[in-house]
């Protein structure tokens, strides 16, 4: 199943932008044939027109409003109301690609200016932005700049392939063996972002009489929520490998053995990429006929061709 991900609409779609411009970026070029878009521009949708006089962010007391500083025409109220019902209206996503920068749709870029529109004294979320990341605190919600950063795609692109997997499983989920197979496959990935929850999630699945088949589901999809909401990290990623070279270790020789601990101190260091490391121990699960380490989806979190650094 493609993940299903919510993109700014003038980002490859339309020429919606304050100055009637679009953006072509070539990532989300790239995910056209991987990904289903829906569409969204907040400003438009709100009624503005293209191309319009720029809004901005703005200051006032405890609250932060959207306001167009020449006609100091208010848009806050429509905004928020359109957010709310917009987002709350999605039915299946996996992740949002928005704008950066935009006072509606940065993530975490958005210039915030003081109450008389003149003076720069911050940066906050895009107001749409900030309503999508409140109704979905645990999906991959970033901007096209951010995407530009290798282990910022990397993790965008392994949550959003993980969330459309997990909607598959719950559109076909039948018996019990399917979530025992779903779990094996997901094992490692799990132990990257929480170790912790991997020992909770092998528990539920193993003891799942004790809920019944719908409940043990639910409880597996809120772990797994949790899980792919937290952050990974170099040293999790180097835990995990370290696990997965204990299935083939024996069988390597000597220098073979140096090799790999030398690509770890430089993956330690980072001073190569994740995908080094995954490609030596695709080679050794090929050479092995590893078919467990093979189905892992930590090895194939998303298809290759997506990976372009
Ligand atoms: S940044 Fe958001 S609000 Fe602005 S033009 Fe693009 S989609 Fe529309």
């Amino acid at each position: 199943m493609k993940p299903i991900i919510v993109l700014s609409r003038c980002l490859n779609r339309e020429r919606v932008r304050y100055n009637g411009g679009l953006i072509n970026d070539e990532f989300v070029n790239k995910l056209e044939n991987y990904i289903d878009f829906i569409t969204v521009c907040p400003e438009v949708d709100i009624g503005m027109s293209v191309p319009r006089a720029p809004v901005i962010l703005v200051r006032l007391n405890d609250e932060i409003r959207i306001i167009e500083p020449i006609s100091q025409e208010d848009f806050t109220e429509r905004m928020i109301n359109f957010s709310k019902n917009f987002l709350s209206n999605l039915k299946e996503i996996d992740g949002f690609i928005l704008k950066a920068k935009s006072p509606s749709c940065g993530v975490g870029d958005a210039k915030l200016y003081s109450q008389d529109f003149k003076k720069y004294i911050g940066k906050t979320n895009g107001l749409f932005a900030n309503y999508a990341k409140e109704f979905y605190p645990y999906l991959p919600i970033e901007d096209e700049g951010r995407l530009n950063d290798y282990w910022i795609r990397q993790n965008f692109l392994t949550k959003a392939f993980a969330y459309a997997d997990l909607r598959s499983l719950k559109n076909n989920f039948k018996k019990i063996t399917d979530l025992i197979r779903f779990h094996q496959n997901y094992k490692y990935l799990i132990m990257l972002y929480s170790p912790n929850n991997l020992k909770k999630m092998g528990s539920l699945v193993a003891n799942w009489e004790k809920l019944g088949l719908e409940k043990t589901f639910e409880k597996y999809e809120e772990l797994f929520k949790d899980t792919f909401s937290k952050r990974q990290s170099i040293k999790a990623h180097i835990n995990v490998i370290q696990h997965i070279y204990g299935h083939f270790s024996d069988f390597l020789k000597p220098k073979e053995k140096r090799h790999f601990q030398t690509l770890l101190d430089k993956l330690r260091e980072d001073r190569i990429y994740l995908k080094v490391l995954l490609e030596f121990i695709r080679n050794f699960a090929y050479r092995f006929e590893d078919e467990y380490l093979l189905s892992q989806k930590y090895i194939n979190p998303y298809p290759l061709d997506l990976e372009v650094f």
